[in-house]
């Protein structure tokens, strides 16, 4: 299910959301009182004009948010007077509820519904207690639905801890170990296919800011390397915190978010910029091809979350080796919109500064690629960011492809991203073709105008051999993105041979 946008009447941005949580108005109905709220009383709330909402056990009136929000009325009725938790994670997980709702906030569930059950927890009540460098040193959590067996250990030398987790997966990579260390919080996630491992520890002594993470991908092992700060013998590892040893769905997880310095900020063109992000040195972060992460932004006093895609900080022309990622930053073309509070924030933000950066999401797979002779790629406007990472990827180490293609959709020739690269690169590798479509060219455009149609995609999105695997990628605004799909579909393209990225 895609979060569609829906037109807001004036007056009903989410700036003016803001400032009516902030005007003191009885938002939640109760005057402030909070109540449990039980099942039946739940369900009474089901109407426009009296609607009440629960997520996570938490119940809202969201009747006064109605008009503001971007889904539309209709998506927010499809759960009034139940437990919208599963509808609102399809949806979008990601938006900080908490925060945005917190004035409609009714109370909680009397007996909470369980909406998405964590499938495994740790069971070892000892070693919740305490990591004790002598009882408890390993931790084992065996997964029966997957067949997964984690196991973490410790150790120490005068100057330095190890702590190795075992995963026995045998294509474990950089991009699937997480970890961050703050304030002596050690948190270390590793993701195997749609679940996550999670160590958790407030470590027993301070530790210094840098670490070092060693992946042995042929057997799947994980070692975390901290300095001590000071060189004592540690009589354990620490205390584990809440989510310490248990293997649970990824979309289980809360997310997890780390600052990171702004280091630069470049033109890409008039409304689009580079902004260039340093991850913590007690962070081990990559995000992997086709994913995103989350921006969290304080706005006028409220919490707001958006997604970006983080690209390179140029398309590598020389597709020979893997490009060098340096690990150490983030790079996202972000366009500012006059009006968008979120962009607007992040167009204010100076060198130097800090903001908050999460865990990658997203669903698209490498593998989709790698076994595809002709790719195909449908950007338009930012929606070619994820498209950076994919053709350094397809470029570089995808063997079997023939073509890759990208249809590129903007407004105007002044609003292209980075065309000069693209050209440059199609000059380069044989491989590579690119097209520029505008919707509204100046007179002088010599090139395709228009919009994405059925007649557009027939003519660029051909098999080069008649049973030639294909993958088409695509990627705008929801409407563009939904139509395109569709168009594809007609044309006979399968599901299988689509990718759309979405939130
Ligand atoms: P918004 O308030 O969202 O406004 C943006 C524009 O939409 C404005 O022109 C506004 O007038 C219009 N608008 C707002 N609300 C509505 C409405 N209800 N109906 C119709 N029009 C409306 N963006 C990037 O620049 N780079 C990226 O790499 C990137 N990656 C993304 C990845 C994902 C998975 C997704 C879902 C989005 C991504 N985006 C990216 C978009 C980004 O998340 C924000 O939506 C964008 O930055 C705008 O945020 P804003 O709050 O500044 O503006
Ligand atoms: P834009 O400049 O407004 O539009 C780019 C092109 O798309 C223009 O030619 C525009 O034509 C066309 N277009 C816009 N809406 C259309 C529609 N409904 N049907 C057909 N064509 C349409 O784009 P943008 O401001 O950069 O926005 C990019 C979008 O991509 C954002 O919505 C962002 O959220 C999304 N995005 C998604 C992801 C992801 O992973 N899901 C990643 C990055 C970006 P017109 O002249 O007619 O407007």
């Amino acid at each position: 299910m895609n979060a569609v946008k829906v037109p807001l009447k004036p007056g009903r941005s989410l700036m003016d959301w803001i400032r009516l949580t902030k005007s003191g108005k009885d938002l939640s109905g109760l005057k402030g009182r909070l109540v449990e709220v039980t099942e039946d009383e739940l369900a009474k709330h089901n109407k426009k004009e009296d609607c009440w909402i629960c997520i996570r056990g938490f119940v809202y009136n969201v009747t006064p948010y109605m008009e503001y929000h971007p889904g539309g009325e209709d998506e927010l009725m499809k759960a009034a007077g139940t437990d919208g938790t599963d509808l609102f994670d399809q949806v979008h997980r990601w938006v900080n509820y908490e925060s945005m709702l917190k004035e409609c906030l009714v109370g909680r569930m009397a007996v909470k519904p369980i909406a998405a059950p964590k499938e495994i927890s740790s069971t070892l009540s000892e070693e919740k207690k305490q990591l004790n460098g002598m009882l408890s040193e390993k931790g084992v959590l065996g997964a029966s639905t997957k067949d997964v067996m984690l196991s973490y250990d410790w150790f120490q030398t005068d100057s330095l801890i190890t702590i190795v987790i075992y995963t026995k997966q045998k294509d474990l990579n950089a991009e699937l170990v997480i970890v961050d260390c703050q304030d002596k919080r050690l948190r270390g996630e590793i993701i195997i296919d749609d679940h996550s491992y999670l160590v958790e520890v407030d470590l027993y002594h301070a530790v210094q800011e840098d670490l070092a993470v060693n992946i042995t991908e042929k057997v799947g092992k994980v070692e975390i390397i901290l300095k001590k700060n000071d060189n004592i013998h540690w009589k354990m590892l620490g205390q584990p915190l809440e989510n310490h040893n248990t293997f649970i769905k990824r979309t289980d997880r809360g997310q997890f978010y780390r600052k990171c310095k702004l280091v630069s900020k470049t033109e890409v063109t008039h409304d689009t910029k580079l902004f260039c992000l340093m991850l913590p040195k007690s962070t081990h972060l990559r995000v992997p091809t086709g994913q995103h992460v989350y921006l969290k932004q304080i706005i006028a006093g409220t919490e707001v979350v958006k997604p970006y895609t983080p690209v390179l900080p140029f398309l590598p022309l020389d597709f020979k080796e893997p490009s060098c990622h340096d690990g150490a930053h983030i790079y996202l073309m972000i366009k500012i919109y006059s009006c968008g509070p979120f962009t607007q924030a992040l167009e204010h933000l100076q060198v130097g500064d800090y903001i908050s950066v999460s865990n990658p999401e997203g669903n698209f797979k490498k593998s989709q690629v790698q076994a595809s002779e002709d790719l195909f790629l449908l950007a338009a406007g930012t929606g070619f960011t994820p498209m950076v990472k994919l053709l350094d990827f397809a470029l570089t180490e995808v063997s079997c492809l023939r073509t890759v293609k990208l249809m590129f959709f903007n407004k105007t020739e002044d609003d292209i991203l980075w065309r000069n690269q693209l050209e440059q690169l199609a000059l380069k590798d044989k491989r590579f073709e690119v097209k520029f479509i505008l919707s509204q060219p100046t007179k002088d455009w010599m090139g395709k105008e228009g919009k994405i149609s059925s007649s557009l995609l027939s003519e660029f999105v051909k098999r080069s051999s008649k049973y030639s695997k294909v993958l088409i990628c695509i990627c705008g605004p929801t409407p563009f993105t939904e139509q395109g799909v569709q168009y594809l579909k007609d044309l006979g393209y399968s599901q299988e041979e689509i990718h759309a990225f979405t939130a």
